[in-house]
């Protein structure tokens, strides 16, 4: 068994994102892994992709959140619940420089949000501040969004102009604050966004107050439809 082990792995050197397996498949995650991924399907909030425990028949399906204040993009479409296991492949992509990843999450991705991906006129990643930007060398949104489409992708759209780095020491109330004024349409691009259809790629949508903010500048320029594509959700129960 040992020796077959070795030859295998010599033939598809391939492990396991999050336990190591060596995995003969092209995938990301050995078959023990891939079940405890928790995908967000049906039912759920049509608007932020919350999901619910049963299915709300004849009414449109809003979460209670949404329903309050409706957030200032149109749609969130997203793969997973955060869990540990998503949570190591973005991980290793954004702080273990395994940018290889950011191909076949973009192809999850792509494969997820077809329909919205042929649609919309322009797709743009959230953006990371310079300095954190120069600490890490890669914009791990913006790597995804390459791989979605070549021809719509506008990596330099959105600028973040606020560095918000130290979220954790501040109040919330100043944490909002430095976040409403972090993002900005790019000024080259200005003219050009009435009327479109943009796509906003982000990794992880924890409280979504970064991809709102992100939307907010969009709708500033008149675009008339802003769907937020990320790879996972947090879900606060
Ligand atoms: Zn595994
Ligand atoms: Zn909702």
């Amino acid at each position: 068994m040992k020796f077959l082990k070795k030859i295998l792995e010599i033939i598809f050197p391939n492990h396991c994102l999050y336990c190591q397996e060596i995995i003969t498949a092209e995938g990301l995650f050995c078959s023990d892994c891939w079940v405890k991924l928790q995908f967000i399907t049906e039912p759920k909030c049509e608007i932020c992709s919350y999901p619910f425990e049963i299915e709300i028949k004849h009414m449109k399906p809003s979460c209670a959140a949404c329903l309050l204040k409706h957030p200032a993009y149109d749609k969130l479409v997203t793969i997973f619940r955060y869990n540990k296991i998503i949570g190591k492949a973005i991980g290793d992509l954004k702080y273990q420089d395994q940018t290889f990843l950011a191909k076949k999450l973009a192809k999850l991705l792509s494969e997820k949000a077809k329909e919205e991906i042929i649609d919309c006129d322009l797709i743009c990643a959230v953006p990371l501040h310079l300095k954190k930007l120069r600490k890490r060398k890669f914009n791990q949104a913006i790597l995804i969004g390459k791989y979605l489409s070549k021809e719509k992708f506008m990596p330099d759209l959105l600028w973040r102009v606020n560095d918000t780095a130290p979220q954790v020491s501040l109040r919330k109330k100043e944490r909002e604050k430095n976040l409403k004024r972090a993002f900005l349409v790019n000024k080259k691009y200005r003219k050009e966004l009435r009327g479109k259809k943009i796509l906003l790629i982000d990794d992880v949508m924890t409280t979504g107050a970064t991809v709102e903010n992100c939307a907010k500048a969009l709708r500033k320029s008149g675009v008339e439809k802003v769907t937020v594509l990320t790879i996972a959700k947090t879900i606060f129960d």
